[in-house]
């Protein structure tokens, strides 16, 4: 009953470039906090997210929200970084 469908094709090439694009804020650490803090709209859950990082430079990227999905951080605006 029922039937197998074929797992493979399309789902291989979803990998890699596929994940799909969430905008993020960036708070550079002060001296309350020496991580930097992400702020991170969800273009899957339509949530804000909150990750830290060590260096700014670990913020942009994949990275597993933590609603399960998988998505490519991008940073569009940095807040309280020294000049
Ligand atoms: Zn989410």
């Amino acid at each position: 009953m029922g039937s197998l469908e074929p797992v493979g094709n399309g789902a291989r090439l979803m990998n890699r470039t596929r994940l799909p694009q969430a905008n993020a804020s960036l708070y550079a650490p002060n001296t309350e906090r020496s991580w930097w803090w992400l702020s991170i709209t969800c273009p899957s859950c339509s949530s804000i997210h909150l990750g830290r990082v060590r260096e700014a430079d670990q913020a942009p990227g994949p990275r597993r929200a933590p609603c399960g999905k998988r998505i490519t951080v991008r940073v569009r605006r940095t807040y309280g970084a020294q000049p």
